[in-house]
């Protein structure tokens, strides 16, 4: 055993090193197809490889965390209790391939939405970081060492906004964005798919 030698390190930085890292999942065309607004739940359609994906991230110990706009919410097209049956029929899923979803965030609120509870401006709404900072405070995550994946520029500019990494994946609205991108879009890696986006992800990113 070594001597103490005054050197203390585990002194030094011991909070960062007990934080987490995470991949924050935009949900629509990166986890499940693109429906505009998915209102039934026989339209909820994982990607094959979603569940591969996220159970290599789960082993690889980092959290996953799914960060989605909710405006159907505040449209009245859809209410919380539906939207939470589509996550519980995700996680399902996503259980027969062994997988799994540590917890989600979304954001019901628009501007303009015709329920007057959920109409506001709000730090939640992507890209606005709320969502993440959120997950950071709830599940002890360093942003610095997590990294935000979706099919939008929107997706970017959150991970941008609350200090992750961010990758662009071609499915959804993916590949019409990448034709598309603005002139500040830049993300730290474009891939066609969550599968290319975690392979990325486990060469890339020290979960510590
Ligand atoms: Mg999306
Ligand atoms: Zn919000």
């Amino acid at each position: 055993m070594a001597a103490a030698t005054g050197d203390d390190r585990t002194s030094l930085g011991t909070g960062r090193a007990l934080m987490r890292a995470a991949v924050f999942l935009d949900r629509d065309g990166t986890l499940i197809e693109e429906r505009g607004y998915l209102d039934r739940l026989d339209l909820l359609t994982l990607f094959p490889w979603t569940p591969d994906a996220l159970r290599l991230l789960n082993r690889a110990g980092f959290a996953t965390v799914v960060v989605t706009n909710q405006s159907a919410i505040g449209r009245g097209i859809v209410d919380e209790p539906f939207l939470a049956a589509v996550h519980d029929a995700l996680d399902a899923r996503l259980a027969l391939g062994n997988a799994k979803i540590d917890r989600y965030y979304f954001c019901p609120h628009h501007p303009e939405a015709i329920l007057e509870a959920y109409r506001h401006s709000c730090r939640c709404r992507k890209p606005g970081p709320g969502m993440i900072e959120q997950a950071c405070r709830d599940m002890n995550i360093d942003p610095q060492r997590s990294v935000m994946v979706g099919d939008r520029w929107l997706d970017v500019a959150t991970g941008q906004a609350a200090g992750t990494r961010t990758v662009l994946v071609r499915t959804g609205h993916g590949a019409h964005e990448e034709a598309h991108a603005p002139e500040d879009g830049r993300a730290d890696a474009i891939l066609n798919n969550l599968m290319e986006a975690v392979g990325w992800i486990l060469r890339t990113c020290s979960r510590w």
